[in-house]
């Protein structure tokens, strides 16, 4: 009997850890639904692009379309390690508001990609957990641009719009914190494909940490400042990542807005990161893309 019990102890255990090895460790939920973007060609390359690691279990919550009853969307923000916000539009419902902040609060990852940083100008949480946004009428009053000067990070309070780019172009981002496990092991510089170079972006940027930057010339409609591109912010006991960049699914296949986003999740929904160095990370002079 008892060499029964062994029996039975030991399938079991090959079994739960078979299971284990094969269910990606992390469940990440995209939010979408409205965006002055095209939400629709985004979600399911940023969903790939997660799932291809093995590290990630996505599903999708799409809102109600624009000037619909929102009140029934309710996603349960609380069921994954991380949030990836892929919506900028309506208001949501104030319950679904308090849990997306206390999803946070209490150790939830949230990642803002590209134009979420443009939803909910008068959530007033929102934008201290994002840090930093822009447009939507937001202004000075929302906070200082965030701005590398002197070899340091100062908040310029100037007043002035927030959110602003110049035509599509190449742009070589700058590691300006190699120890952050997002951007530790990252070549110091790297080019991105021709994208939009956000620029201008302010808020509250309270506990917010510019891991890279982009030089965004005046003579291509930028404000001849380094722009923070890749940041992160500690809201409570969780952790905000956002990426700037990736204006449509083809700006998605460049392998700097890949490596950055697939290592920013990991790091929003768990603290760490675990994944190397892909061999076609782009270098200081060239891009590289995936098919
Ligand atoms: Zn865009």
């Amino acid at each position: 009997m008892l060499r029964k019990n062994w029996l039975l102890a030991a399938i079991l255990w090959f079994v739960a850890a078979a299971v284990a090895i094969a269910a990606p460790p992390y469940k990440v939920l995209i939010v979408d639904g409205q965006n002055l973007h095209d939400w629709k060609g985004t979600t399911p390359v940023l969903k790939q692009i997660l799932e291809e690691t093995g590290l990630f279990q996505v599903d999708v919550a799409t809102s109600p379309p624009k000037g619909a009853d929102m009140s029934g969307f309710k996603p349960n923000f609380a069921a994954y390690h991380a949030v990836v916000s892929n919506y900028q539009g309506d208001p949501w419902p104030e319950e679904t508001k308090q849990a997306l902040v206390d999803y946070v609060k209490n150790g939830g990852g949230l990642v803002i990609f590209h134009f979420a940083c443009a939803a909910f100008p008068d959530w007033k949480e929102y934008n201290e957990m994002i840090g930093l946004g822009g447009w939507g009428g937001r202004n000075e009053k929302w906070g200082p641009y965030v701005r590398w000067r002197d070899g340091k990070f100062v908040r310029d309070t100037s007043p002035g719009k927030a959110g602003g780019h110049g035509p599509m172009q190449p742009f070589q981002l700058v590691v300006r914190n190699a120890e952050h496990p997002i951007t530790k092991g990252l070549p110091e510089k790297f080019m991105h494909v021709p994208d939009e170079l956000y620029g201008w972006l302010r808020g509250p940027a309270e506990n917010l940490t510019v891991l890279a930057t982009a030089f965004a010339p005046k003579e291509k409609g930028g404000a001849d400042e380094h722009e923070p591109i890749l940041f992160t912010v500690n809201y409570g006991k969780g952790r905000v990542f956002q990426n700037a960049l990736g204006h449509t699914a083809k700006e998605l296949k460049s392998v700097a807005f890949i490596v950055t986003f697939q290592r920013g999740v990991e790091w929003a929904a768990s603290g760490k990161v675990t994944q190397k160095l892909p061999d076609d990370f782009p270098t200081a002079d060239e891009a590289t893309v995936r098919p």
